[in-house]
């Protein structure tokens, strides 16, 4: 009989619930952190620790073995699974290794980008975040893997195409499985609450965790220049926190937890499930936040009104004037007419014939991708992947994403910047553009599956045509039951596409 798992059982009876993020960088010692959870699941109402993965962009300690430790000491785990620099079939491994340690809560991420690193996007992220989700999903649903997965949204951007796409990109997470959300940590009352009448307005009843960190000044101090990628916070909340610790003689302790526990108070008054407090490990700070934001929630809308540190003319996404659209552009409007999902019947089947002739005969085959190639490169800045999504995107290629996203932006975007080459902008930024002109940003809720491996080099147009490619309507799965049996290990199709090319 699998033991309760402590984190559904309070999201199902609504009951608010906290969790602590364990930071499991090799700066903190295994057996500190082993400490702090045994310490950490005496807490009443915690129902988690939930172990990072390279934080910060970071090697740390593994976090399945953090877990592990940490479950044996009493706190029941959330593990953060991210997408950086494992393939697919490493995740799916990983998640093997969950389901057979029993561990159940998995928060699906994609992980910032590591510190450093020379690898190229391929290699380093072959999934994003929603096709994470999605894995995990397939596993729940075909193998029983009793998963409880958790994805992540940031409500603290603060320009339209950032805010609107973050949200956008939660719906695709949620319709992809996710069973709940936890938020990227954030100083302002006025996102916690949009987020929720976001969700509200669409009838979204999925439960979110709101981030509360515990905010030491040198912290605040590097956030307020955007790092680590996706934390900010205000120069007056740095203002702020800086008086607060020269008004005291414990370095602005008793103001930061003070801080965090108004925020607890908030996040129960605006009807979130729960809170994530990360920043400190010590169950005795822990304690006395969730007592004094008992203390404190009676007048949660009072505190709420204070707690507004936010970058002037912010954009918020009910409040805000949206932008006007632009018009779409000429090249975008010929690229609909040549977007071969729009190829008129009549016309896809003469195209599908002829292109399968051409696929036969390899000479052909590598000058159409050759041609291909010579004119989407330059154009697209194409790298050839044989899986097209330009006309899921707005003509915008997601190889040029320096994560190779395909289903919106990571939370690393900073006022449109990309969080990886901060000097340009975010390309997630022109999809919602383009689309707001085209007057169809709903359409960016389409869910992009994985792209197939195995056709890197190959024509996209022929494996369109020939229901070769990976796309929306046509996804390949990446879990496939051979011989079900509750012991037989996953055979991933991952290897699927590799059996195609020989096929070939
Ligand atoms: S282009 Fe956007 S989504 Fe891609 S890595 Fe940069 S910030 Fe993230």
């Amino acid at each position: 009989m699998p033991a309760p798992n402590p984190v559904r059982e309070a999201l199902t009876s609504r009951q608010f619930c906290y969790m602590v993020e364990l930071v499991a960088s090799r700066l903190t010692r295994e057996a500190k952190l082993f400490h702090a959870a045994s310490q950490l699941a005496q807490v009443p109402g915690l129902v988690a620790g939930s172990v990072t993965s390279y934080a910060g962009g970071a090697l740390g300690h593994d976090p399945i073995r953090v877990g592990t430790a940490a479950r044996a000491r009493g706190l029941t785990p959330n593990i953060h699974l991210t997408c950086v620099g494992r393939d697919r079939l490493d995740i799916i491994h990983a998640l093997e290794d969950l389901n057979a340690l029993g561990i159940e809560n998995v928060f699906a991420i994609t992980g910032d980008y590591p510190k450093g690193s020379k690898e190229s996007a391929e290699t380093l992220y072959d999934l994003d975040s929603v096709q994470l989700v999605e894995t995990i999903n397939e596993m729940r649903q075909q193998k029983g893997y009793p998963f409880y997965i958790s994805a992540a949204v940031s409500p603290f951007k603060y320009t339209e195409p950032d805010c609107a796409y973050q949200y956008l990109k939660l719906e695709k997470k949620i319709a992809a499985g996710a069973d709940y959300a936890i938020t990227q940590l954030g100083y302002d009352s006025r996102k916690f609450r949009e987020l929720k009448r976001y969700l509200n307005e669409r009838g979204l009843s999925t439960p979110v965790f709101g981030n509360v960190y515990i905010l030491p000044l040198k912290a605040a101090e590097k956030f307020s220049k955007g790092e680590p990628p996706g934390c900010w916070a205000s120069k007056e909340l740095v203002e702020q926190i800086r008086a607060e610790v020269a008004a005291s003689t414990d370095k602005g302790l008793v103001a930061r937890l003070e801080r965090a526990a108004r925020m607890v108070a908030i996040l129960r008054g605006l009807g979130y499930a729960g809170a994530y407090i990360g920043g400190d490990h010590q169950a005795d700070r822990i304690r006395w936040i969730i007592k004094r934001s008992e203390a404190l929630a009676p007048k949660w809308e009072e505190l709420a009104a204070e707690l507004e540190y936010a970058p002037k003319a912010g954009f918020y996404f009910f409040e805000s004037p949206k932008r006007a659209p632009q018009k779409q552009s000429f090249w975008n409007r010929v690229a609909d007419i040549i977007e071969p999902a729009n190829t008129p019947r009549a016309l896809r089947s003469i195209l599908t014939a002829v292109l399968r002739w051409v696929d036969k005969q390899p000479a052909a085959a590598q000058a159409l991708e050759r041609a291909e190639l010579a004119f989407k490169k330059p154009v697209f800045g194409c790298k050839a992947c044989g899986n097209c999504v330009l006309g899921l995107m707005e003509y915008v290629c997601p190889m040029t994403c320096p994560k190779n996203l395909r289903n919106g932006p990571c939370g690393g975007t900073l006022n449109g910047q990309c969080e990886v080459i901060p000097e340009q902008a975010c390309v997630w930024v022109k999809v919602y553009e383009r689309a707001q002109a085209a007057n169809r940003v709903d359409e960016l809720k389409t869910y992009v599956p994985q792209r197939d491996r195995s056709l890197q080099g190959t024509s996209s147009y022929i494996n369109y045509f020939l229901d070769r490619d990976s796309r929306p309507e046509h996804p390949q799965p990446l879990i496939q039951i051979v011989g079900v049996s509750p012991t037989t290990p996953v055979k991933a199709t991952a290897h699927a596409d590799e059996q195609l090319v020989k096929s070939k």
